[in-house]
Order: structure tokens, then C-alpha cells, then sequence
């Protein structure tokens, strides 16, 4: 853990192990940190805070972007440590340490772009003025599926904004946000700025129920965040980026090679656990045959395999092993209702460990099947034919999951009709790659509330203070 620029674990008498999930091997113990603990962590963020919010905003960018370049000497390190402890391949757990990096330059320029306005009153003399500022101390919690972005994009935005913070990862991944705090130790950041607890549920509970919180930023389960709202201390500030069953919606006007290269993508990479992958997938009957054969074609394609002995390999184990127990669940529902297995549907015999499972395209879905309605958060993907496009949109809308939907069209007025009419905080169209730094990333209806990344994202951590003054001129 990281305490007011301490790595240690003083007062810590519970550990966990952890896992790497494709030897099965515990790799390393994280502390499981109690009340005595978030209280300490807390009270360090909470006495940083008076003199971090008045450090001038050019000197917190310039500590950002120096924090930037520490991550970027650091990438190896830092995915390494995601591989072990998650299974993603090396080569995205890379990519992961860069987009990293990258978020806190973006937060450096956002830094010295925190805006307020001026408002004209009605009687001489007068001038409102409106000014934003920190919200105060922060409490972040992550999963484990993208470890150090997901800290990270929290940790910079708040920064930026003037707040101090603790973070707490997964219990699942603690060697990657150690990774990065050694790199905000690197940079220099004053004491107690930026803290990091380790533990579980529990320690994730004292945290969002502490009342030295201020603003609780969670990103994770839809339970975890329905638990969240009822645990909070008081008034407290709330942005949760919660999960989702996102859709596909392929037309017959679709560019069928693309829409499979993207699909096999979004479906498959970070073996399907991720937030915004493709869950579910409605395909024009026209379309249906060839897109269901090439896609399975490509699924038995992909390279499944221990992420540190193949570094670019496409999919790896799933990482916990209750995600691989939902994987075969919804499997064997989707079967027992009649739909058909045309790739994967079981763990690869090649691997006699490791939570690994074949990448698995099923076809001939039903609403009612746990794959059509519910996050499967694995390599899996469900299919079923349309005929109306209207009846494909309103079955895409159709669960309480908000977060993103995917579509492939080349027909102008149907790529509007899609953007428009699909109830999700991210819609892509003739691509999968839903978030960009610069734009707002967010769930509406159950999967949350909030944006992450962009100007929003920052947005978040500041709160806007109304002065009114009477100069006399
Ligand atoms: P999780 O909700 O089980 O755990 C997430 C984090 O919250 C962990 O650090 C955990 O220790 C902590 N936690 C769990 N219950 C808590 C509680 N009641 N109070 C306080 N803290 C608690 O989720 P997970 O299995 O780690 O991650 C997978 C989920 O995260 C999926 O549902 C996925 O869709 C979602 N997710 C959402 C986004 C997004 O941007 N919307 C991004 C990534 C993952």
C-alpha cells in the first residue's frame, strides 16, 4: 500500500492471495486492509487536500505530465504485472500501460483548462461570476479487467481537478496499481495526495462508507454499485461505470467483412471481459449465414494461450474463477433452449490449467436465453436473426443495460436511425472502438452514472461556486 508517500503495510494482519489465472500458482499476498487502515489513508488525503487544491494548476500539470513519462519508462513492469495477476496477452497488457500514460497527459492539458464564466446581473455595480473547484477527497475503486486504466483515469481526472485520493484496485490485481503509485512516488507528487489500500469487498465497503469521503468513484459490478448507493456516508458525490450486456446490430446493408473483423474483436479481446464487449448480436436474415460462418470461422482461429509465454497471442485465461463458472453457465442455458454451439462452448483441451475457454459463437439465440439479456463477461457471443429492423432495435434496448451498442451499416439514414434510437451512453457505428481520451465515456439506466474521460471527466471532481460581487464600478 502507498500512505501518505509510505509503501509499506503497517496495522495489516489479514492477507489474500493472488492468483495468476493461467498457471493457477499464487503469485503474490495483498494486504487486506481494515478499518485502521482506511482511516490512516483517509486522513492523509484529507490533509493533503488543504494544500494540494491551492497548488497553482500549471504545477499540477506539470506533475501529471511528469507522472505521464514515469508510466512510460515503466510499461514493461506494469504490464507484466497485469499479465500474471489477469491473463490478458502481454502485447494488450502493453497497450494498456500506453493508453495509460497517455490519460495523464490528456489531464495535464485539462489541468489549465478549468474554465468558469461570468453572468450579468440586473442592477449596476454588480458581477456573478461562477468558479470551479475541487470537490474535495476522493474514494476510487476498481475491478480488475483493465487494472491501471481504470485507476487511472480517476486518479489523473481528480488530480487535475485539485482533489487528493484513495485508490482501492481488485483484490485480483494489486501488483499492477502498485506498479503505478511507484511511478507517482517517481514523479514527485507531495505526500498524501494520492494514496493506494489494498483488500476486498469489505475494505471497499469502509472506504465508500467512510465520512471523510467526499465523491466515490466506482467502476465495476452492477450489484457492487447498487450496494454502493445504499453504503455511502451522507451527501456524498457518486459516479459509477457499471456493467452491461451491449449490443451488435448488423443490417443488410452492412459491410459484412467489417462487421466480422469488428465483432471477432470487441467479442473476444481480453477474453470478452470487458465492459463494453459484444454480448449479443442481431443480424438481417439476408446477412444471418454468412456472418454467423465467417464469424465462427475466425473465432476458431484465434490463438488461445498464457499470455507471458505468447505475447501476442489473441485471448487468455478468463481471470477469476467465478467468471469461467457464469462463461459455462450461460453456455449450457443457452443450449438447454435450443440454440447451437457452432465454435468453442468448452475449455480448450490444450490446456490441462489455467482458467482458459474456447472463444464460442452461438447461434439461433432467444431473448429468454442469460446471453441475450444478462453480461456474460466472457469469450462469448450470441446470435440471432432479424427481419424488421425496428423489432432489431427494440430487442437491443430491451435489457436494463445502458453502457454501449455496436452496429454495422453503409446506409446513411439507417447509421442515424441506429445513433439516435439506441438507449446507450456509447453508440459505434462501423467500428467497435466506442471510447476515445477526448470524448465523454458513460452508462445510462442500470449501468451507471457519470462520465469518464474527456473534459466531463474531469468535470466530475469539481464543484462550481456561484460569487456575486458588488465592485461599485
Ligand atoms: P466487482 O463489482 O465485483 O468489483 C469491483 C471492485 O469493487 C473491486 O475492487 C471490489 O473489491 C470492489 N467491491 C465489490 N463489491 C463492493 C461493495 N459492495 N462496496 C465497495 N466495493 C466493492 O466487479 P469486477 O468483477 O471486479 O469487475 C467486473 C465488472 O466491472 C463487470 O460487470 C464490468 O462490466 C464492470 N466494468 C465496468 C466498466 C465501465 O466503464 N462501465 C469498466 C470495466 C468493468
Amino acid at each position: 500500500m502507498y500512505i501518505d508517500a509510505h509503501f509499506g503495510s503497517a496495522g495489516v494482519t489479514q492477507w489474500l492471495d493472488v492468483v495468476n489465472p493461467s498457471t493457477e500458482q499464487i503469485v503474490a499476498h495483498a494486504p487486506d486492509a481494515d478499518q485502521q487502515v482506511v482511516d490512516s489513508a483517509v486522513a492523509a488525503a484529507t490533509h493533503a487536500f488543504a494544500s494540494w487544491r491551492w497548488v497553482n494548476a500549471f504545477e499540477r500539470s506539470r506533475v501529471l505530465h511528469k507522472i505521464g513519462d514515469e508510466i512510460s519508462h515503466a510499461e514493461r513492469r506494469i504490464a507484466t504485472a497485469i499479465t500474471v495477476e489477469m491473463g490478458k496477452p502481454l502485447g494488450e497488457a502493453l497497450g494498456e500501460a500506453r493508453k495509460l500514460a497517455k490519460a495523464f497527459h490528456y489531464y495535464a492539458g485539462e489541468a489549465v483548462r478549468i474554465f468558469g464564466e461570468t453572468i450579468p446581473n440586473e442592477e449596476d455595480g454588480f458581477i456573478s461570476f461562477v468558479e470551479k473547484e475541487p470537490v474535495g477527497v476522493v474514494g476510487a475503486i476498481a475491478p480488475w479487467n483493465y487494472p491501471v486504466e481504470l485507476i487511472g483515469w480517476k486518479l489523473a481526472a481528480s488530480l487535475a481537478a485539485g482533489c487528493t485520493i484513495v485508490v482501492k484496485p481488485s483484490e485480483y490485481t494489486p501488483s499492477s496499481a502498485e506498479e503505478l503509485f511507484r511511478c507517482l512516488d517517481a514523479a514527485g507528487l507531495p505526500a498524501g495526495v494520492a494514496n493506494l489500500i489494498m483488500g476486498g469487498r469489505s475494505t471497499g465497503k469502509l472506504l465508500v462508507g467512510h465520512p471523510g469521503i467526499d465523491k466515490v468513484a466506482f467502476t465495476g459490478s452492477q450489484a457492487a454499485g447498487e450496494d454502493i448507493y445504499r453504503t455511502v456516508s451522507g451527501i456524498t458525490s457518486l459516479s459509477l461505470e457499471l456493467g452491461g450486456s451491449c449490443p451488435l446490430i448488423v443490417t443488410a446493408n452492412a459491410d459484412l467483412e467489417r462487421a466480422v473483423a469488428g465483432t471477432l474483436r470487441r467479442a473476444f479481446r481480453n477474453a470478452g471481459q470487458i465492459c463494453i464487449s459484444i454480448n449479443r448480436a442481431y443480424v438481417h436474415e439476408d446477412a444471418y449465414w454468412h456472418f454467423i460462418e465467417a464469424l465462427s470461422a475466425g473465432a476458431r482461429r484465434l490463438v488461445v494461450a498464457d499470455g507471458i509465454a505468447q505475447e501476442n497471442a489473441d485471448v487468455g485465461p478468463m481471470t477469476t474463477r467465478a467468471g469461467l463458472d457464469k462463461v459455462m453457465r450461460h453456455v449450457d442455458d443457452a443450449k438447454a433452449r435450443g440454440a447451437r454451439i457452432l465454435c468453442g462452448g468448452s475449455r480448450p483441451q490444450a490446456h490441462d490449467k489455467g482458467l482458459f475457454y474456447a472463444p464460442t459463437v452461438i447461434a439461433d439465440c432467444s431473448p429468454d436465453m442469460l446471453v441475450m439479456h444478462e453480461e456474460t463477461f466472457g469469450p462469448v457471443i450470441g446470435v440471432s436473426p432479424y427481419s424488421s429492423l425496428d423489432d432489431a432495435i427494440t430487442q437491443a434496448n430491451g435489457t436494463p443495460s445502458g453502457l454501449a451498442a455496436y452496429a454495422y451499416t453503409e446506409h446513411v439514414k439507417e447509421s442515424f436511425t441506429l445513433s439516435r434510437r439506441l438507449d446507450f451512453g456509447n453508440v459505434s457505428i462501423n467500428h467497435v472502438d466506442a471510447g476515445i481520451m477526448n470524448a465523454p465515456y458513460g452508462g445510462r439506466k442500470q449501468s451507471g452514472t457519470g462520465y469518464e474521460h474527456g473534459r466531463e471527466g474531469m468535470e466530475g471532481y469539481l464543484h462550481l461556486k456561484h460569487v456575486r460581487l458588488r465592485h461599485g464600478a
